[in-house]
């Protein structure tokens, strides 16, 4: 099975993630992050997520049970 791997866990690596699999891929799919949290988006930090008015899981680009 072949194995592609995804440098970088935002919101360009997610996509392209997802990319992969509507076109077809179905092998493995490996996402290398370099940070601690879940992939989130980035744009509502100094938004809405510093006004409060929305918390983490709101800017989560990924949830829990999500299969790439
Ligand atoms: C506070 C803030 C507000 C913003 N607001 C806007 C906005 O209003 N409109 C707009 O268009 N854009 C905005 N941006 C920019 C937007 O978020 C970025 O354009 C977007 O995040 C780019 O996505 P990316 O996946 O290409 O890169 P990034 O989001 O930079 O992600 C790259 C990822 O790769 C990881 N990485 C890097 N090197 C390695 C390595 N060697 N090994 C493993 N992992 C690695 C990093 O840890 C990071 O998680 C904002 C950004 C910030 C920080």
């Amino acid at each position: 099975m072949k194995t592609i791997t995804i440098v970088g866990g935002s919101v360009a690596g997610i996509r392209s993630a997802e990319a992969l699999r509507r076109a077809g891929f179905d092998g493995h799919l490996v996402l290398v992050g370099d940070e601690a949290h879940r992939p989130y988006d980035r744009p509502p930090l100094s938004k809405a997520f510093l006004a409060g008015s929305v918390d983490e899981d709101a800017i989560g680009l990924v949830d829990e049970d999500d299969e790439v």
